[in-house]
């Protein structure tokens, strides 16, 4: 009922699932998650792999087209199998059928901006349309970091942004190297000759 994948699907799967984080229990590392719309969750298990751990939905009611979420889920496999990924199955934990999707922010919420006090990190609250968009879970992404962030962008999609964080680290290196000696700044142009024949002129008046 729904059709094959097809070549932009492969290349929208490849990239959406290669941004998310590769979950590894050797180190306690959380496989990134994403959430398909009326389907479910999906967590990165593995280099190619995803599992299916949230059913999101009536499992056996069809949509307008008359497609259920199983033949969506079975589509997204057949997405997987394309590029040479596998989706497990087997672990479906906990149903969503009474769940919200909580990281899907609140219209109202989407596009705040918070800019972390403690490193510089800039975050948006994203909706599902923003293919760079990260979970938070409440403390900076920063690891040397540690600021609570405000409560609309915990456990809810953002985008993340960088540029701030690495030009405020040059900076301090700067700042370090001239402390200590290895980047002399300018010398101050001398400015009192300058200002002498100026001094004259007024004089000749
Ligand atoms: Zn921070």
């Amino acid at each position: 009922m729904i059709p094959d994948p097809t070549e932009k699907d492969f290349q929208w799967a490849t990239r959406l699932w290669n941004t998310l984080v590769v979950g590894d229990e050797s180190t306690g590392q959380q496989g990134g998650i994403w959430d398909m719309p009326m389907v479910g969750r999906y967590q990165r298990t593995g280099e190619n792999e995803l599992t299916f751990t949230h059913i999101m939905g009536d499992v056996m009611k069809e949509d307008i087209l008359g497609t259920t979420l199983f033949d969506k889920h079975e589509w997204i496999k057949s997405l997987a199998q394309g590029i040479g990924w596998v989706i497990i199955d087997e672990v479906v934990n906990a149903s969503m059928e009474e769940y919200d999707d909580p990281a899907e922010p609140a219209l109202v919420d989407i596009g705040k901006v918070w800019v972390c006090p403690g490193c510089s990190l800039i975050y948006t609250v994203r909706g599902i349309d923003c293919p760079e968009r990260v979970l938070v879970e409440g403390v900076c992404l920063n690891t040397k970091c540690g600021e609570v962030l405000p409560e609309h962008h915990r456990g809810v999609f953002n985008h993340v942004d960088d540029t701030a964080l690495v030009a405020k680290m040059e900076a301090t290196e700067r700042l370090i190297a001239i402390d200590e000696g290895d980047y002399p700044p300018r010398p101050i142009e001398p400015l009192g000759e300058d200002i002498m024949p100026f001094e004259g002129q007024s004089e000749e008046e």
